[in-house]
């Protein structure tokens, strides 16, 4: 028999990713008693996803004071402009300075890290992530949600709390209790990434990427000089495929035989093959149970979104359902998290897919044009970084977001 938590929650939180400890900080901010629970008993010492853009450290600003973004900022790496260097010899640099805010750049920083400075901050808040518990089912009633956890030891727990929300990541056990479907497509063609050392004739600055016939490659700095996270992208039906298990020969072998540049890659910390897949949720959730970043949506990484936009999903929905439990507004106002998030997760899931699918389209006769002659041209148009630029920053659903939170 479940024992019955002794601590209700008004709200608790499955998983503490970037979404989760968010989430966990929106509402402790709001002075809202909170829960939020980790299946893993420590955070992962893997990057995973690297950039932190503008509109994130900006929300983060907004609810916690600059302090975080600063700290953040000082241990990562701060890149003001991407190259690109196409087959041919041609190449384009795209300046992050049009951002228009005060962080006009894209910050490095190992998700691992940006996670340790948030469950850090929630700590000063009075909250602790509870490791070693997992979801393991819910049962939902007009009033309230009665949760079953279940330490690494097997006991069991019964919480009851007003509202939860999956933030467990792309797996979602609340999804799959909410009977949910998770539909999308897995893009063919395996990927690799690695963090190493590498050395080369240019400077240490900026994101670097390449762009051949047989595929994308893109190198992002670390803060430690010559450290990078290296990507590579085939193209599907490449001679040049990709291992499941790739090793350092391998990259080396693209960066020699494809990108045919003077790089010397060492010292790899991390080596993984991945498979990419575009999915998403048919809801957001219901009533008292909402789901929130990767638990509701995955796409395709180029543009790095998939960690910012579950933060600026926590952020909404954090901020809605700390008005319901004030009384400042009533759960209708729920209602509007999906209307407003899940268009954002649909078109970021289109685009990044669409750039994915073209850069990993099989080699035809018009893909050496395209790569010496059309992409440089549009590369280089001036208005056409600034647009991307903004976009991907994320700025002004930020601002929208923080006008509203100024107005508590
Ligand atoms: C190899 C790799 C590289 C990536 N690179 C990038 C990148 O460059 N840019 C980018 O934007 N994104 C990248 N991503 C994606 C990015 O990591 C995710 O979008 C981001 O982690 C989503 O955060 P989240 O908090 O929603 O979910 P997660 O980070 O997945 O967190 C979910 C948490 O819930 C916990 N959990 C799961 N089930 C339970 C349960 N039953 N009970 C309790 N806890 C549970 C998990 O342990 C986990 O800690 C990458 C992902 C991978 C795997």
């Amino acid at each position: 028999m479940a024992e019955l938590s002794a601590r209700p929650p008004k709200v608790l939180i499955v998983g503490a990713g970037p979404t989760g400890l968010t989430l966990a900080l929106v509402l402790a901010r709001a002075g809202i008693s909170v829960r939020i629970i980790e299946k893993q008993s420590a955070r992962s010492d893997k990057s995973r996803a690297l950039g932190v853009h503008a509109g994130s450290l900006e929300l983060f600003d907004a609810l916690l004071g600059d302090s975080v973004s600063k700290a953040m900022i000082a241990a990562g790496h701060v890149a003001h402009e991407i190259t690109l260097g196409f087959e041919g010899g041609k190449t384009a640099v795209a300046s992050l300075d049009r951002v228009p805010s005060r962080y006009n750049f894209v910050l490095i920083l190992a998700q691992s890290e940006t996670e340790r400075f948030l469950e850090e901050e929630l700590l000063r808040r009075g909250v602790a992530v509870e490791r070693r518990k997992e979801f393991a089912g819910l049962e939902e009633f007009s009033e309230a949600v009665r949760v079953e956890l279940r330490d690494d030891g097997g006991k069991t727990e019964s919480v009851r709390a007003d509202f939860v929300v999956g933030c467990d990541g792309s797996h979602s056990g609340v999804r799959e209790s909410l009977g949910l479907t998770f539909t999308g497509v897995q893009y063919p063609g395996a990927f690799m990434l690695a963090d190493l050392t590498l050395e080369w004739p240019w400077n240490y600055e900026g994101v670097r990427t390449f762009v051949t016939r047989k595929g994308a490659s893109a190198f992002f700095p670390f803060k430690e000089k010559g450290r990078y996270r290296m990507v590579v992208v085939p193209r599907e039906g490449s001679a040049f495929t990709t291992a499941s298990e790739p090793t350092l020969a391998d990259f080396q072998r693209w960066v020699d035989e494809v990108l045919r540049q003077p790089i010397k890659l060492r010292d790899p910390t991390w080596i993984t093959g991945f498979r990419i897949h575009r999915r998403i949720a048919n809801s957001c959730g219901r009533h008292r149970v909402f789901l929130a970043g990767d638990a509701a949506h995955i796409h395709s990484p180029v543009g790095g979104q998939g960690m910012n936009i579950g933060i600026h999903d926590a952020v909404n929905l954090g901020r809605r359902i700390a008005d319901v439990l004030r009384e400042r507004a009533p759960m209708t106002t729920l209602e509007g998290y999906e209307r407003e998030r899940r268009p954002v997760a649909e078109w970021v899931s289109r685009i990044t897919g669409f750039v994915l699918r073209t850069a990993t389209r099989p080699e035809s006769p018009l893909t050496g044009l395209v790569v010496r002659f059309v992409l440089p041209f549009f590369a280089n148009l001036r208005f056409l970084q600034g647009i991307l630029a903004r976009a991907i920053s994320e700025v002004g659903p930020a601002r929208r977001e923080i006008a509203r939170l100024r107005r508590e």
